[in-house]
């Protein structure tokens, strides 16, 4: 079995991204500026966002945290994105999810500069992307292209079964895999809460990616000999042992799965460090006037 280690590669990926960043500056280029907006306090989103911005550091980016309290209004947000659009010197920027109720996340993806949308949840690079046409591809799908890329796993012709259908996963995860590309060509099967017999279907998979948010949910029953497995989940269990009080589980039963597969990413160090790599080689192609 081969352990997809998204750590491990992270790293590398963020040592090639160092040495790109040092030879733009030797260049007399400018260093490439990621801004993040972060509002309230949610716990998630503050760990997510304090890797993206100490991941900046790590490569030599420049990062800005706007940290904002949950009760400012939807207005003021807009506002805010609309400073971040004009201002020359920020090449990218996210607005971390998930936001206050009271504000329409719809409405704010839609208010940033597809240029500057390192994220890949605007509408043009979400259609740009289907289009098979030059755009942000969103960090998790594009973090699992390029373990699929860097480990030489054949998609090419391949059953890609994707459990789940979320608009910043499952769903641009399938037509990634089923497009003409290195890491696509696969024949794909979108499966969600309502699809039927899924157990059928999973073992048909030549490649699994579960995507659904449900601890351990993928077992070794629903998983055929020699099958690629990339566990997406990353749900906070409750765990007396540990410091925190919790820890990450997948959305696959490693124990029972890992000893089926020709490989298999784990839970954590996996996808979520690629994840956030991702955003970095998104910010990148922006800083270069890529997209
Ligand atoms: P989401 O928006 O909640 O979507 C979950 C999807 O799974 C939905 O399409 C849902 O179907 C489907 N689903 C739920 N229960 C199912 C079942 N029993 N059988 C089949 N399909 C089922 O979740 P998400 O944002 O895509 O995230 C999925 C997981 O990935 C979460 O654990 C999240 O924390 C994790 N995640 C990790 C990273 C990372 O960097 N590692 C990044 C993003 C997300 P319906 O559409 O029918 O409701």
């Amino acid at each position: 079995m081969l352990l997809l280690d998204g750590k491990k590669l992270a790293d590398e990926l963020k040592n090639e991204i160092a040495q790109e960043v040092e030879q733009l500056k030797a260049k007399g280029a400018k260093t490439p500026h990621l801004a993040a907006i972060l509002v309230g306090n949610d716990g998630g989103s503050l760990t997510y966002v304090g890797h993206k911005v100490k991941s900046c550091e790590q490569v030599g980016f420049k990062s800005t945290l706007l940290h904002f309290e949950d009760n400012i209004t939807e207005e003021f947000l807009l506002g805010e994105v609309k400073k971040l659009n004009e201002d020359n010197d920020i090449d990218g920027f996210i607005v971390q999810l998930p936001l206050p109720k009271h504000i329409n996340p719809d409405k704010v993806i839609m208010s940033i500069d597809p240029k500057k949308d390192v994220d890949g949840f605007h509408p043009v690079n979400v259609g740009k992307v289907t289009l098979g046409l030059p755009a942000y591809v969103s960090a998790t799908p594009l973090g699992i292209t390029k373990i699929l890329e860097r480990y030489n796993i054949e998609t090419s012709g391949k059953h890609c079964v994707v459990i789940g259908r979320s608009n910043i996963v499952g769903r641009p995860m399938s037509i990634l895999m089923s497009g003409q590309s290195k890491t696509g060509n696969a024949t794909v099967t979108v499966c969600h809460s309502k699809t039927k017999n899924l157990k059928e279907i999973t073992l048909q998979g030549d490649i699994i990616i579960a995507a659904l948010g449900k601890p351990e949910f993928l077992t070794g029953d629903m998983v055929k000999e020699g099958a690629v497995v990339i566990d997406v989940g990353t749900t906070r269990v409750a765990d007396t042992t540990t410091k925190s009080g919790w820890r990450l589980k997948g959305d696959v039963k490693f124990s029972e799965v890992s000893p089926k597969c020709h490989a298999i990413t784990p839970v954590p160090g996996g996808v979520g460090p690629m994840t956030v790599v991702s955003l970095l080689l998104n910010t990148l192609k922006a800083a270069k006037n890529e997209v």
